[in-house]
């Protein structure tokens, strides 16, 4: 048999109900992985052994008196550290909630707790979720499981990270403009981005609260739809949240539906790493050898969603990052002489360059005189985006593209260099900005041995589909049976 922390979430369930392991022994088997590998790789910002082990025996004693929750009882998550979870430490990896312990639970926390999985640890982002390569984060550099020289991709680069070196069967992270699938990709692991409104973000700390998603990683696409079926559910809490009849998602994942599959044009472009080119257009004829019809579709405003996510999204940020001044959250200067002082020195000690650079573009593009020809117009641009994938959807039932331009970065190459840091969010961006689903599946290998990612949009709230889609894929290759050796 396999070790514990090798298999799926799917597999240690039917394990525990098998009455073959206890969820106690799981969670000890991914606390002795964590110790062997995780000075490598540094997924977490922390985590707590002995009220994960707490969670795990109450499991153990809800099962012997056959009081079992679902397929999450007993099953370790991790989480990003901007999801709640009353009394652990919630951090945005910043330094400005360095000491921060969270009061409360998040809508999706008190879901996986009322269905008892072990929540167990708080894994490292970019700082706020700004970034894609896990260097913002204020705290520590999380590396490729692939090649430790590498970045993970960002900003989820510790959910992602986490899951290809076996320290957590299942992790949750958040995706604003791609930072589920990013890291997913770059780090050969399933990542799911739901359609905005699906999941709710009460207890999220928000970024850019019109394109945050929280959204699941896991090691297979069964997994993720276990992961995102404990997690969704309207919550009066946030006013953005659907009222909707939810689909059994893992078991639609099973289906001898053929699609209409579109490949949009300008996705195969400029700046698109030949060996990614080649995983892809491997992918897609795969699909065509199952029998699925492959289209050609175009989205012709592909190129908008760099400049106009780089506007909406600081526009945002820097209205709700105001909220940590030093006096209502977050870490106080010592040095201040009086209440404005608080402000200016407690948010220029706390925050980290990428973090001041977007609430500067935010501030600028916010203040009266620039509104108008820059917010107004990318809002505008934005519902043309949208209409842009509406038009695409009437010819095909989701679209394949890359995840990201290229495989993984070194460590180092981009920092100081923010528009090509952008650039790695080309094909996952206007899915936010689109409010649609995308799942990244891994779909290849470089020559140098780094994880491709294959990207699937779906419709609006088709995510049971789109998840059917990308399973069908997965059931034909090993490529996410492959682990990095650490
Ligand atoms: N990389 C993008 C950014 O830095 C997206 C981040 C995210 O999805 N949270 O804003």
């Amino acid at each position: 048999m396999p070790e514990l922390y090798e298999q799926t979430a799917a597999e240690l369930s039917a394990l525990l109900d098998a009455g073959e392991v206890s969820s106690k022994e799981i969670m000890s088997a991914f606390l002795s992985r964590i110790d062997s590998v995780e000075s490598k790789v540094r997924s977490f910002n922390s985590f707590d052994r002995e009220d994960a082990l707490k969670q795990a025996e109450a499991a153990d004693a809800r099962r012997s008196q056959g009081a079992v929750k679902g397929p999450l009882d007993g099953i370790p998550v991790a989480l990003k550290d901007v999801i709640a979870v009353k009394d652990q430490p919630l951090t945005a990896s910043s330094k400005i909630l360095k000491d921060f312990v969270s009061p409360y639970d998040a809508h999706v926390t008190e879901l996986l707790k009322e269905q008892g999985a072990v929540l167990f640890g708080r894994l490292n982002l970019d700082e706020f979720a700004m970034g894609s390569s896990t260097e913002n984060s204020g705290f520590q550099r999380t590396c490729n499981p692939w090649d430790l020289e590498r970045i993970p991709g960002g900003s989820s680069g510790g959910s992602a990270a986490a899951i290809s070196a076996l320290e957590a069967p299942l992790t949750l992270g958040s995706d604003t403009g791609g930072s589920i699938r990013q890291p997913a990709s770059l780090c050969g692991c399933v990542g799911m981005k739901p359609t905005y409104g699906l999941v709710s973000r009460y207890g999220l700390i928000a970024f850019a609260s019109s394109l945050d998603q929280i959204g699941p990683f896991a090691k297979s696409v069964e997994d993720a739809a276990i992961l995102l079926q404990g997690i969704v559910g309207h919550d009066r809490r946030d006013s953005t949240s659907i009222k909707m009849e939810i689909p059994d998602y893992r078991a639609a994942l099973t289906t001898d539906k053929k699609w209409r599959l579109g490949v949009p044009k300008e996705y195969f472009g400029e700046g698109l790493d030949p060996e990614v080119r080649a995983a892809i257009d491997a992918a897609i004829k795969s699909y065509e050898a199952m029998g699925h019809e492959i289209v050609e579709v175009s989205l012709p405003t592909t190129d908008l969603a760099v400049p106009v996510y780089y506007i909406l999204a600081p526009a945002e940020a820097s209205s709700n990052l105001s909220r940590y001044d030093g006096i209502r959250y977050g870490h106080r200067s010592a040095e201040a002489k009086d209440a404005i002082d608080v402000y200016y020195k407690s948010r220029a000690e706390g925050f980290g360059p990428e973090v001041k650079r977007r609430i500067i573009l935010g501030s600028y593009v916010l203040s009266s005189g620039y509104y108008d020809a820059y917010y107004l117009k990318a809002q505008k641009a934005r519902t043309i985006i949208r209409n842009d994938f509406n038009a695409a959807f009437e010819q095909c039932d989701a679209l394949l593209t890359p995840t990201s331009p290229t495989a993984a970065f070194k460590a180092g190459e981009k920092a100081d260099d923010p528009l090509s840091m952008y650039l790695s969010d080309i094909f996952t961006i206007n899915v936010n900005l689109a409010g649609l689903p995308g799942i990244s599946v891994p779909c290849g290998f470089t020559s140098g041995g780094l994880p491709i990612g294959l990207q699937i949009i779906g419709k609006a709230f088709q995510e049971a589909e789109m998840m059917a889609i990308a399973h069908a894929y997965e059931k034909q290759h090993d490529w996410s049976k492959r682990t990095p050796a650490l």
